[in-house]
Parts: structure tokens; sequence; C-alpha cells
């Protein structure tokens, strides 16, 4: 990474996790899906995908294993003071993380550009404007 490059900073409610994401997120997302909705007690979650090497944490997260649809382990990272959801790595997927965009300190540069799993999405949360939306996971599968 260069010197000059973008840092934001982020960390949970109570401040006992922090962490440093540098360079742009690869990607930025809302996912529908029925395990972020109970994660996060929300119609849906703002996510930025980034590469491991991006992430950078400050303090010991607590782990929940959850299953993905390719049965394969989700390992969701929250503050085991607070439970803000911090991010989530996919065995599948194991050179990203997915941090949960409403943790950055300012997550206004935040412009997702993909609905994942809108099968589940509330009846009442409209589409989003710019985005391509996908009926199950928009990324991890062949297409
Ligand atoms: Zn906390």
């Amino acid at each position: 990474m260069a010197a000059n490059e973008l840092r934001r900073e982020g960390g949970c409610l109570c401040g006992a996790i922090r962490y440093t994401v540098t360079g742009a997120p690869l990607l930025s997302a809302v996912c529908h899906c029925r395990h972020c909705q109970r994660q996060g007690g929300s119609a849906f979650s703002v996510v930025c995908a980034v590469a491991a090497s991006q992430y950078e944490q400050r303090g010991e997260t607590r782990v929940f294993q959850d299953r993905g649809d390719s049965g394969q382990a989700v390992h969701r990272h929250f503050c085991d003071t607070c439970g803000s959801p911090i991010v989530s790595i996919a065995d599948v997927l194991p050179d990203l993380t997915i941090v949960k965009a409403g943790t950055f300190d300012d997550p206004g540069f935040i412009v997702p550009t993909q609905e994942a799993y809108c099968r589940d999405a509330w009846a009442f949360v409209p589409p989003f404007s710019g985005t391509e939306r996908f009926s199950g996971t928009n990324i991890g599968e062949s297409r």
C-alpha cells in the first residue's frame, strides 16, 4: 500500500474494537438476507467488501460461526462488549473482509452498487437507485 493511500477509520459502538481500511473498497452493497437481518436487528445491512490486506483491526472480536448458502462457514465478528457487528469472513472467499458499513466513523462515502438476497427483502423497502439486484448472493458464486 502506498503511504499516501486513503485510510478510513471505524469501530464498534463502545470503542473496544477499532479498525482501519486502507484504499478504496472493492465493492459496496446492500444485503437483505435473513442472517444480516437477525444479526443487525433490522431490514438489511450495508457492507463494504475489502481485501483482507486492506483491513487492520485493533481489539479482539468475538466470532459467531455462521453457515452460508454454500454450506461453508461464515465467521461473523462482533464486539463482545457492545454487540456491534464488525466484519464477516466467508470460508469460500477467505481473502475478502466484509465490513459492516455502519461502523465506519464517516460512512457518507458509501454508494452501494449491488443488492444481494432481494428475495428476502422486506416489502416496504424499495429498490435503491443505481443498484444491480440479485435474488441470492452477489459474490462468491460463478456468474
Ligand atoms: Zn464494542
